[in-house]
Protein backbone atom coordinates (compact mmCIF):
# COMPACT_ATOMS: atom_id res chain seq x y z
CA UNK A 1 0.00 0.00 0.00
CA UNK A 2 1.43 3.44 -0.94
CA UNK A 3 2.52 5.51 2.26
CA UNK A 4 0.06 8.41 1.31
CA UNK A 5 -2.85 6.26 1.24
CA UNK A 6 -2.31 4.79 4.70
CA UNK A 7 -5.16 5.15 7.14
CA UNK A 8 -4.43 7.57 9.58
CA UNK A 9 -6.34 8.65 12.80
CA UNK A 10 -8.26 11.32 13.30
CA UNK A 11 -9.96 11.22 16.87
CA UNK A 12 -10.80 9.60 19.95
CA UNK A 13 -14.32 9.21 21.50
CA UNK A 14 -14.31 7.85 24.83
CA UNK A 15 -17.31 6.77 27.01
CA UNK A 16 -17.67 5.66 30.74
CA UNK A 17 -20.05 3.30 31.74
CA UNK A 18 -21.07 1.25 34.80
CA UNK A 19 -22.39 -2.04 34.09
CA UNK A 20 -23.71 -3.90 36.75
CA UNK A 21 -23.27 -7.57 37.21
CA UNK A 22 -25.71 -10.29 37.10
CA UNK A 23 -24.87 -11.90 40.15
CA UNK A 24 -22.45 -9.96 42.45
CA UNK A 25 -18.85 -11.45 42.47
CA UNK A 26 -17.70 -11.91 45.90
CA UNK A 27 -14.00 -11.99 46.71
CA UNK A 28 -12.35 -12.30 49.93
CA UNK A 29 -11.62 -8.54 49.62
CA UNK A 30 -15.52 -7.59 49.06
CA UNK A 31 -17.96 -7.73 46.61
CA UNK A 32 -18.13 -6.62 43.74
CA UNK A 33 -21.13 -5.56 41.97
CA UNK A 34 -20.74 -3.61 38.88
CA UNK A 35 -17.72 -2.96 36.43
CA UNK A 36 -16.72 0.92 35.86
CA UNK A 37 -15.45 0.85 31.99
CA UNK A 38 -14.15 2.92 29.55
CA UNK A 39 -15.09 2.50 26.21
CA UNK A 40 -12.79 3.87 23.23
CA UNK A 41 -12.68 4.48 19.74
CA UNK A 42 -10.08 5.33 17.90
CA UNK A 43 -11.65 7.12 14.38
CA UNK A 44 -9.48 6.94 11.78
CA UNK A 45 -9.67 9.05 8.42
CA UNK A 46 -11.16 5.85 6.18
CA UNK A 47 -14.43 5.99 8.80
CA UNK A 48 -13.79 2.91 10.39
CA UNK A 49 -13.11 2.97 13.77
CA UNK A 50 -11.37 0.03 16.26
CA UNK A 51 -12.80 -0.07 19.77
CA UNK A 52 -11.48 -1.63 23.20
CA UNK A 53 -12.78 -1.72 26.79
CA UNK A 54 -10.83 -0.75 29.98
CA UNK A 55 -12.10 -1.78 33.32
CA UNK A 56 -10.74 0.80 36.31
CA UNK A 57 -11.61 -1.94 38.83
CA UNK A 58 -13.23 0.80 40.86
CA UNK A 59 -15.63 3.98 40.07
CA UNK A 60 -13.58 6.14 41.18
CA UNK A 61 -11.24 6.05 38.77
CA UNK A 62 -13.64 5.88 36.05
CA UNK A 63 -13.79 9.57 34.86
CA UNK A 64 -10.10 10.40 35.53
CA UNK A 65 -9.40 7.21 33.18
CA UNK A 66 -11.87 8.29 30.60
CA UNK A 67 -10.53 11.96 30.44
CA UNK A 68 -6.87 10.52 30.03
CA UNK A 69 -7.41 8.66 27.13
CA UNK A 70 -9.10 11.57 25.70
CA UNK A 71 -6.08 13.94 26.59
CA UNK A 72 -3.62 11.68 24.77
CA UNK A 73 -5.82 11.92 21.52
CA UNK A 74 -3.83 15.15 20.48
CA UNK A 75 -0.36 12.91 20.69
CA UNK A 76 -1.66 10.35 18.43
CA UNK A 77 -4.17 12.57 16.09
CA UNK A 78 -2.76 12.54 12.32
CA UNK A 79 -0.50 8.97 12.70
CA UNK A 80 -0.41 6.64 10.93
CA UNK A 81 -2.92 3.53 11.90
CA UNK A 82 0.99 1.57 13.21
CA UNK A 83 -0.32 0.63 16.16
CA UNK A 84 3.46 -1.06 17.12
CA UNK A 85 4.44 2.10 15.93
CA UNK A 86 2.57 4.34 18.35
CA UNK A 87 2.83 1.89 20.96
CA UNK A 88 6.91 2.89 20.72
CA UNK A 89 6.28 6.79 20.72
CA UNK A 90 3.97 6.39 23.24
CA UNK A 91 6.07 4.47 25.71
CA UNK A 92 9.19 7.21 24.70
CA UNK A 93 6.66 9.95 25.44
CA UNK A 94 5.74 8.52 28.82
CA UNK A 95 9.32 7.29 30.41
CA UNK A 96 9.25 10.08 32.71
CA UNK A 97 5.70 9.53 33.93
CA UNK A 98 5.72 5.81 34.12
CA UNK A 99 3.27 3.23 32.01
CA UNK A 100 2.23 1.85 35.34
CA UNK A 101 -1.59 2.37 36.65
CA UNK A 102 -4.06 4.83 34.69
CA UNK A 103 -1.33 5.68 32.29
CA UNK A 104 -0.74 2.09 31.29
CA UNK A 105 -4.11 1.77 31.25
CA UNK A 106 -5.18 4.74 28.85
CA UNK A 107 -2.18 3.23 26.43
CA UNK A 108 -3.43 0.00 26.78
CA UNK A 109 -6.87 1.31 25.59
CA UNK A 110 -5.71 3.06 23.11
CA UNK A 111 -3.50 -0.19 21.85
CA UNK A 112 -6.42 -2.50 21.53
CA UNK A 113 -8.63 0.01 20.06
CA UNK A 114 -5.41 0.53 16.81
CA UNK A 115 -5.41 -3.37 16.30
CA UNK A 116 -9.28 -3.44 16.45
CA UNK A 117 -9.26 -0.22 13.34
CA UNK A 118 -6.38 -1.97 11.58
CA UNK A 119 -7.67 -5.64 11.14
CA UNK A 120 -11.11 -3.62 10.36
CA UNK A 121 -9.46 -1.33 8.09
CA UNK A 122 -8.38 -5.15 6.35
CA UNK A 123 -11.34 -6.90 6.94
CA UNK A 124 -9.84 -9.54 8.90
CA UNK A 125 -10.44 -11.37 11.99
CA UNK A 126 -7.28 -9.79 14.23
CA UNK A 127 -6.13 -13.92 14.42
CA UNK A 128 -5.98 -13.44 11.29
CA UNK A 129 -4.24 -10.16 10.91
CA UNK A 130 -1.60 -11.24 13.54
CA UNK A 131 -0.95 -14.57 11.14
CA UNK A 132 -2.99 -17.20 13.04
CA UNK A 133 -6.00 -19.28 12.69
CA UNK A 134 -9.18 -19.25 14.57
CA UNK A 135 -9.73 -22.56 16.82
CA UNK A 136 -11.49 -23.65 20.13
CA UNK A 137 -10.15 -22.14 23.21
CA UNK A 138 -10.78 -23.68 26.84
CA UNK A 139 -12.40 -21.74 29.05
CA UNK A 140 -12.94 -22.15 32.91
CA UNK A 141 -15.72 -20.59 35.00
CA UNK A 142 -15.22 -18.22 37.67
CA UNK A 143 -16.14 -19.48 41.19
CA UNK A 144 -16.71 -16.98 43.95
CA UNK A 145 -15.91 -16.44 47.40
CA UNK A 146 -18.84 -18.11 48.68
CA UNK A 147 -18.35 -20.75 50.98
CA UNK A 148 -18.78 -24.70 50.97
CA UNK A 149 -22.41 -24.69 49.82
CA UNK A 150 -21.98 -21.58 46.92
CA UNK A 151 -19.28 -23.01 45.65
CA UNK A 152 -20.77 -26.25 45.08
CA UNK A 153 -23.73 -24.85 43.82
CA UNK A 154 -21.16 -22.83 41.14
CA UNK A 155 -19.15 -25.76 40.32
CA UNK A 156 -22.32 -27.82 39.33
CA UNK A 157 -23.53 -24.97 37.47
CA UNK A 158 -20.19 -25.09 35.25
CA UNK A 159 -20.58 -28.72 35.19
CA UNK A 160 -23.83 -28.49 33.81
CA UNK A 161 -22.83 -25.70 31.15
CA UNK A 162 -20.46 -28.04 29.20
CA UNK A 163 -17.39 -26.62 30.91
CA UNK A 164 -14.14 -28.41 32.11
CA UNK A 165 -12.51 -25.85 34.33
CA UNK A 166 -13.40 -23.95 37.27
CA UNK A 167 -11.48 -21.56 39.13
CA UNK A 168 -12.55 -20.31 43.03
CA UNK A 169 -11.19 -17.56 45.16
CA UNK A 170 -10.29 -18.73 48.44
CA UNK A 171 -8.20 -17.71 51.19
CA UNK A 172 -10.72 -18.58 53.84
CA UNK A 173 -9.76 -17.66 57.65
CA UNK A 174 -8.28 -21.75 57.71
CA UNK A 175 -6.92 -24.36 55.84
CA UNK A 176 -9.21 -26.71 56.11
CA UNK A 177 -11.88 -24.49 54.79
CA UNK A 178 -9.77 -23.94 51.91
CA UNK A 179 -9.30 -27.56 51.67
CA UNK A 180 -13.53 -28.25 52.33
CA UNK A 181 -14.37 -25.69 49.21
CA UNK A 182 -12.39 -27.73 46.85
CA UNK A 183 -13.36 -30.86 48.04
CA UNK A 184 -17.03 -29.63 47.89
CA UNK A 185 -16.29 -28.28 43.82
CA UNK A 186 -15.02 -31.44 43.44
CA UNK A 187 -17.96 -33.55 44.93
CA UNK A 188 -20.34 -31.42 42.87
CA UNK A 189 -18.74 -31.13 39.41
CA UNK A 190 -17.41 -34.87 38.99
CA UNK A 191 -13.57 -35.57 38.98
CA UNK A 192 -12.89 -35.04 35.78
CA UNK A 193 -13.41 -31.18 36.66
CA UNK A 194 -10.30 -29.19 36.64
CA UNK A 195 -9.96 -27.08 39.88
CA UNK A 196 -7.86 -23.64 40.01
CA UNK A 197 -8.04 -21.47 43.23
CA UNK A 198 -7.07 -18.27 43.51
CA UNK A 199 -5.47 -16.54 47.27
CA UNK A 200 -5.81 -13.25 45.50
CA UNK A 201 -2.36 -12.30 47.10
CA UNK A 202 -3.94 -12.69 50.71
CA UNK A 203 -1.21 -15.11 52.55
CA UNK A 204 2.54 -14.62 53.22
CA UNK A 205 4.79 -16.64 51.51
CA UNK A 206 5.35 -18.57 55.19
CA UNK A 207 1.30 -18.70 55.45
CA UNK A 208 1.20 -20.30 51.60
CA UNK A 209 3.95 -22.58 51.89
CA UNK A 210 2.10 -24.00 55.23
CA UNK A 211 -1.49 -23.93 53.11
CA UNK A 212 -0.33 -25.60 50.19
CA UNK A 213 1.60 -28.54 51.74
CA UNK A 214 -1.70 -29.42 52.49
CA UNK A 215 -3.48 -28.19 49.07
CA UNK A 216 -0.56 -30.09 47.91
CA UNK A 217 -2.60 -33.13 48.02
CA UNK A 218 -6.03 -32.16 46.57
CA UNK A 219 -5.13 -32.69 42.87
CA UNK A 220 -5.30 -28.60 41.50
CA UNK A 221 -4.14 -27.41 38.07
CA UNK A 222 -2.53 -24.01 40.08
CA UNK A 223 -2.21 -21.85 43.17
CA UNK A 224 -2.97 -18.00 41.83
CA UNK A 225 -1.21 -15.42 43.88
CA UNK A 226 -0.76 -17.04 46.55
CA UNK A 227 1.04 -13.97 47.70
CA UNK A 228 1.51 -10.32 46.67
CA UNK A 229 1.29 -9.90 43.20
CA UNK A 230 4.96 -7.63 43.08
CA UNK A 231 6.43 -10.03 45.58
CA UNK A 232 8.66 -12.07 43.16
CA UNK A 233 11.17 -13.39 45.78
CA UNK A 234 7.70 -14.70 48.02
CA UNK A 235 6.39 -16.52 45.10
CA UNK A 236 9.82 -17.99 44.60
CA UNK A 237 10.00 -19.69 47.59
CA UNK A 238 6.15 -21.20 47.16
CA UNK A 239 6.60 -22.08 44.15
CA UNK A 240 10.20 -24.15 45.27
CA UNK A 241 8.55 -25.95 48.16
CA UNK A 242 4.91 -26.89 46.72
CA UNK A 243 4.25 -29.32 44.15
CA UNK A 244 1.16 -27.72 42.68
CA UNK A 245 1.97 -24.78 39.95
CA UNK A 246 1.53 -21.32 40.99
CA UNK A 247 -0.05 -19.08 38.76
CA UNK A 248 0.49 -15.30 38.78
CA UNK A 249 0.41 -12.36 35.63
CA UNK A 250 -2.14 -10.45 36.28
CA UNK A 251 -0.90 -7.51 38.06
CA UNK A 252 2.23 -6.84 36.01
CA UNK A 253 2.10 -4.28 33.97
CA UNK A 254 4.32 -4.48 31.21
CA UNK A 255 6.80 -7.33 29.90
CA UNK A 256 9.43 -5.93 32.28
CA UNK A 257 7.51 -7.21 35.23
CA UNK A 258 6.84 -10.55 33.78
CA UNK A 259 10.60 -11.18 32.60
CA UNK A 260 11.17 -10.07 35.98
CA UNK A 261 8.93 -12.99 37.97
CA UNK A 262 10.26 -15.59 35.39
CA UNK A 263 13.90 -14.84 36.29
CA UNK A 264 13.32 -14.81 39.64
CA UNK A 265 10.96 -17.97 39.35
CA UNK A 266 7.83 -17.25 40.81
CA UNK A 267 5.54 -18.81 38.44
CA UNK A 268 5.16 -21.91 36.54
CA UNK A 269 2.36 -20.55 34.18
CA UNK A 270 1.58 -16.98 33.57
CA UNK A 271 -1.92 -15.40 33.11
CA UNK A 272 -1.18 -12.26 31.86
CA UNK A 273 -4.05 -9.28 31.60
CA UNK A 274 -4.52 -7.13 28.26
CA UNK A 275 -4.85 -4.52 29.59
CA UNK A 276 -1.96 -4.02 32.47
CA UNK A 277 0.56 -6.27 30.12
CA UNK A 278 -0.02 -3.74 27.23
CA UNK A 279 -2.72 -3.90 25.25
CA UNK A 280 -2.23 -6.76 22.01
CA UNK A 281 0.72 -4.89 21.25
CA UNK A 282 2.43 -5.96 25.09
CA UNK A 283 0.77 -9.71 24.60
CA UNK A 284 2.30 -10.15 21.93
CA UNK A 285 6.05 -9.61 23.53
CA UNK A 286 4.53 -12.08 26.30
CA UNK A 287 3.49 -14.59 24.10
CA UNK A 288 7.18 -14.82 22.81
CA UNK A 289 8.72 -14.37 26.20
CA UNK A 290 6.98 -17.15 27.24
CA UNK A 291 7.41 -19.70 24.26
CA UNK A 292 11.04 -19.07 24.47
CA UNK A 293 10.91 -20.47 28.35
CA UNK A 294 8.54 -23.07 27.54
CA UNK A 295 5.68 -21.67 30.31
CA UNK A 296 2.16 -22.06 29.89
CA UNK A 297 -0.09 -18.76 28.90
CA UNK A 298 -3.66 -18.37 30.13
CA UNK A 299 -5.64 -14.77 30.45
CA UNK A 300 -7.05 -12.49 32.80
CA UNK A 301 -10.58 -11.28 32.19
CA UNK A 302 -11.09 -9.82 28.54
CA UNK A 303 -12.28 -12.87 26.97
CA UNK A 304 -13.18 -11.96 23.85
CA UNK A 305 -10.07 -10.56 23.03
CA UNK A 306 -7.79 -13.17 24.93
CA UNK A 307 -9.65 -16.07 22.98
CA UNK A 308 -8.31 -14.25 19.86
CA UNK A 309 -5.13 -13.67 21.34
CA UNK A 310 -5.05 -17.01 22.81
CA UNK A 311 -5.39 -18.41 19.03
CA UNK A 312 -2.12 -17.12 18.65
CA UNK A 313 0.14 -17.90 21.40
CA UNK A 314 2.21 -20.76 20.83
CA UNK A 315 1.78 -21.96 24.40
CA UNK A 316 -1.37 -21.57 25.04
CA UNK A 317 -3.27 -23.12 28.30
CA UNK A 318 -6.82 -22.11 29.56
CA UNK A 319 -9.25 -18.97 28.55
CA UNK A 320 -10.23 -17.15 31.58
CA UNK A 321 -13.82 -16.83 31.21
CA UNK A 322 -15.95 -14.27 32.14
CA UNK A 323 -19.42 -12.68 31.09
CA UNK A 324 -19.70 -8.95 32.82
CA UNK A 325 -19.28 -7.26 29.96
CA UNK A 326 -21.57 -9.21 28.05
CA UNK A 327 -23.88 -6.50 27.92
CA UNK A 328 -22.51 -4.00 26.14
CA UNK A 329 -21.23 -6.34 23.67
CA UNK A 330 -23.44 -6.81 20.33
CA UNK A 331 -21.84 -10.31 20.23
CA UNK A 332 -20.47 -12.09 23.03
CA UNK A 333 -17.95 -15.33 23.01
CA UNK A 334 -19.82 -18.29 22.42
CA UNK A 335 -19.14 -21.33 24.65
CA UNK A 336 -20.40 -24.32 23.40
CA UNK A 337 -19.73 -27.60 24.56
CA UNK A 338 -17.45 -26.85 27.13
CA UNK A 339 -15.23 -25.06 24.02
CA UNK A 340 -15.10 -20.86 23.48
CA UNK A 341 -15.50 -20.15 19.52
CA UNK A 342 -13.72 -18.04 18.50
CA UNK A 343 -15.70 -16.63 15.34
CA UNK A 344 -14.52 -14.53 12.07
CA UNK A 345 -15.71 -11.66 12.89
CA UNK A 346 -13.52 -8.60 11.69
CA UNK A 347 -11.17 -7.05 14.21
CA UNK A 348 -10.72 -8.04 17.81
CA UNK A 349 -14.11 -9.15 18.45
CA UNK A 350 -15.36 -5.64 20.17
CA UNK A 351 -18.79 -4.31 19.04
CA UNK A 352 -21.34 -1.99 21.12
CA UNK A 353 -24.57 -3.14 21.53
CA UNK A 354 -25.16 0.51 21.20
CA UNK A 355 -29.12 0.82 23.80
CA UNK A 356 -27.30 -0.58 26.71
CA UNK A 357 -24.21 1.47 26.45
CA UNK A 358 -26.35 4.02 26.12
CA UNK A 359 -28.45 2.75 29.42
CA UNK A 360 -25.71 1.96 31.32
CA UNK A 361 -23.94 5.63 30.47
CA UNK A 362 -22.24 6.53 33.63
MG1 LIG B 1 -6.72 -13.87 39.97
Amino acid sequence: MPRDSSPTIQGFRVRAVRVPMTEPHQTASGVITESPLVLTDVITDTGISGHSIVFTYTAAALKPTAELIQNFETLVKGDVLAPAEVEQKLAKRFRLLGTQGLVGIALAAIDMALWDALARVHSMPLVRLLGGLEKPVRPYGAVGYDGVQGCAKAAEDWATRGFTGIKAKIGYPTVQEDVAVVRAMRKAAGDDMVIMVDYNQCLTPTEAVERLRILDDEGLTWVEEPTLAHDYAGHALVAREARTPIQCGENWWGTLDMQHAIEAQASDFVMPDVMKIGGVTGWLRAATLAHTKGIRVSNHLWPEISARLLCCTPTAHWLEYVDWWNPILAEPLRVEKGMAIVGDAIGTGVEWNEDVVRRFAA
